[in-house]
């Protein structure tokens, strides 16, 4: 049975670039009668807040979704919220080091600086990090331990990453690429790359539909699973929205946070309409309930092209 999700991190309000990625989750999931649920993605708790989680779950219900496990209503895979599972992440930390598979590392910002410039790397976490502390001797990582509090990087390894993605199509990532990632930051946060395999996993995600701003984190991702000996997920990433100026929609684009678009009168429907026309799921921007759209939607209608929301799309949006 398909096991889906939506996993917020609460750090601004939800827009209709978020919203539209929540739907086609919620619809991939509904559609094929699996199980939905919603994760609050905490872990970075300085940009985190609680009111925008709590924010975020109303501004789903208003459009019509709903969840079987969350935050909010509980479930069999609980906590539902990141920051209440990191005895979770720790054990897998543990079990990475037990496989030999992270190594301490003390750059500064000014030596990952330094390499930033160089062509290389996976785009979503700047450049590929070069290695510089994988090949420190014992004395010289406990001389170093004296002086800084090192991060924690996983070991990439050398095979190349392939897998095919239900909306990107089918992905080839060289060996190394994106180079060894930080699974533990320095003042102990944990990484969302770490987070997300551990919780994927245990929640018993079969089917992750997310922007494609993500594309580029799945190999890393799915490199964990391999080193934790986890069964990963199908991927689905679904191009983001972009306003006219090529630029990703974003809050200055206008009132396209849900809760603006509700205090301005805007009904679920309306959006939901609008949501489903520009995601390629409907002719026109009809006003129509969310749960409408479950036996209209197949992932193979969701264009894998990026989607430019004209000022005139953007206008009748906001019914300008
Ligand atoms: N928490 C991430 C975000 O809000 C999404 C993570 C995921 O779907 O894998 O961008």
């Amino acid at each position: 049975m398909m096991r889906g999700r939506f996993a917020p991190t609460p750090s601004g309000l939800m827009h209709v670039g978020n919203a539209r990625t929540a739907l086609l989750a919620w619809l991939q999931t509904r559609s094929a009668g699996g199980t939905f649920l919603m994760r609050t993605e905490d872990v970075d708790t300085s940009r985190s807040r609680a009111e925008l989680a709590e924010q975020a779950l109303a501004d789903l219900r208003w459009l019509g979704l709903d969840w079987d496990e969350g935050p909010d209503v509980g479930g069999p895979y609980g906590p539902y919220t990141q920051s209440e599972r990191l005895d979770r992440y720790e054990e897998a930390l543990a079990a990475l080091e037990r496989a030999g598979r992270l190594y301490s590392c003390f750059c500064s910002r000014a030596d990952l600086a330094a390499v930033a410039s160089a062509p290389h790397g996976l785009g979503s976490e700047g450049a590929a990090y070069p290695g510089t502390c994988r090949a420190l001797t014992p004395a010289e990582r406990a001389e170093r331990r004296l002086r800084k509090e090192p991060s924690l990087r996983f070991a990439v390894g050398a095979a190349p990453v392939r897998f095919d993605d239900a909306v990107a199509g089918p992905q080839a990532f060289p060996p190394g690429a994106g180079g060894d990632f930080i699974v533990k930051r320095a003042d102990g946060m944990i990484s969302y790359q770490l987070a997300v395999v551990v919780d994927d996993a245990a929640m018993g995600i079969t089917d992750v539909l997310r922007g494609a701003d993500l594309l580029d984190s799945a190999p890393r991702q799915l490199r964990l699973y391999e080193a934790l000996g986890l069964r990963p997920p199908r991927f689905a990433h679904v191009p983001l929205l972009f306003g006219s100026d090529g630029k990703r929609l974003a809050k200055r684009h206008g009132g396209i946070s849900l809760a603006a678009l509700r205090d301005a009168g805007a009904a679920p429907e309306q959006v939901v309409g609008w949501l489903a026309h520009v995601s390629g799921l409907a002719d026109t921007d009809e006003p129509v309930p969310a749960r409408e759209l479950i036996p209209r939607f197949h992932i193979g209608r969701v264009p894998a092209e990026n989607v430019v929301v004209t000022d005139e799309l953007l206008r009748r949006l906001l019914r300008e």
